[in-house]
């Protein structure tokens, strides 16, 4: 069976949230064709409405479907799609400062599959949730433990695409984590086991005086759209910001680290533990680096400083 591709997605509509049916054979609970998106909508003082790159999470999406075998909506209709979810639960965004709408566009083969193949039918669905600021009171640092036995992506696997097995294979190694008072984990290439590759939900950079590098893109870390911007933000600032195979020598050699994501937007490491032994970053875990970048890029999301590169959609 070929996979199937383009985006031959009928006109969709807007029903409450609520459960939705799916057959007991749909090839994503049987076969994991499922992928998601993870954006924010945030309120500006004026009443408008801002979205971050949404064309970013719409193509990603589309390079995911390629790898998952799986049709996909075109960029127009993903924005569009956004763009309409996010208008009509407008009284759901928060006021400005108090948090974001966070929108969560899935796409699934939910058409019947019985022996392992493309599903025949699918889905793409979007629902939002208000969410506060990931940090109320300032930044607060996190604390990571490198996994050195479990691996969340392997060469030629699917962790460059954001498909919902990636994150059922981070759950064990999180859980464990957080038993142990981690805040989340990190994880390393599976062939050598001494380059970095990103946390469960975000990407990772280290910095060393005016040097930051952050682990390339090579087929097994998600491409962050955060990581992206703030890769551009911190060059605009002065840095210098290589993408390269970064080792764990050098992450515990940092001045300071810092993770970023849609969630997170940019959070700073307190601490790394690596084999049992522990290395904590500056006093007070909250670097210079990673407040000042945070602070720029949070205040362009929420249209709070001029918007020079053009990353801001006003929707409404
Ligand atoms: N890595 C993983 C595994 C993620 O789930 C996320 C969250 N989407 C990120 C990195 C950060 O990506 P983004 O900046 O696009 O949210």
């Amino acid at each position: 069976t070929k996979c199937p591709r383009g985006g031959s997605f009928s006109e969709g509509k807007l029903v409450p949230f609520g459960n939705i049916e799916i057959s007991p054979s749909a090839g994503v609970l049987n076969y994991g064709q499922g992928l998601f998106e993870g954006l924010k909508a945030y309120r500006k003082e004026d009443g408008s409405i801002l979205l971050f790159r949404p064309e970013e999470n719409a193509a990603r999406m589309m390079m995911g479907a390629e790898r998952m075998c799986m049709p996909s909506p075109s960029v127009s209709q993903f924005v569009e799609a956004v763009k309409a979810t996010v208008v009509a639960n407008e009284r759901w965004i928060p006021p400005p400062g108090k948090g974001s709408l966070y929108i969560r566009p899935l796409l699934m083969g939910s058409g019947s599959v019985l022996g392992l193949a493309p599903a025949p039918e699918y889905t793409f669905l979007i629902y939002v949730s208000p969410v506060g600021n990931y940090f109320k009171e300032g930044l607060s640092p996190i604390n990571l433990i490198v996994e050195t036995e479990m691996h969340r992506a392997t060469p030629g696997g699917t962790g460059s695409v954001k498909t919902i097995g990636n994150y059922a294979a981070v759950l064990k190694a999180q859980s464990a984590a957080k038993a142990k008072g981690y805040s989340d984990v990190l994880y390393l290439d599976s062939v050598h086991k001494k380059y970095l590759e990103e946390v469960s939900s975000c990407n990772v950079f280290v910095v060393k005086g005016n040097n930051i590098s952050t682990p390339a893109i090579k087929g097994t870390i998600l491409p962050g759209i955060t990581r992206k911007s703030i890769i551009d933000v911190a060059r605009s600032q002065g840095f210098q910001v290589e993408e390269k195979a970064v080792t764990v020598d050098e992450l515990l050699d940092a001045d300071e680290v810092f993770c970023t994501g849609t969630a997170v937007v940019v959070s700073p490491v307190g601490s790394i533990t690596y084999l049992g032994k522990s290395v904590s970053y500056g006093s007070s875990g909250v670097g210079l680096v990673s407040q000042q970048l945070y602070t720029a890029l949070t205040r362009l999301q929420m249209g709070l400083s001029e918007d020079k590169m053009g990353w801001v959609l006003e929707i409404k």
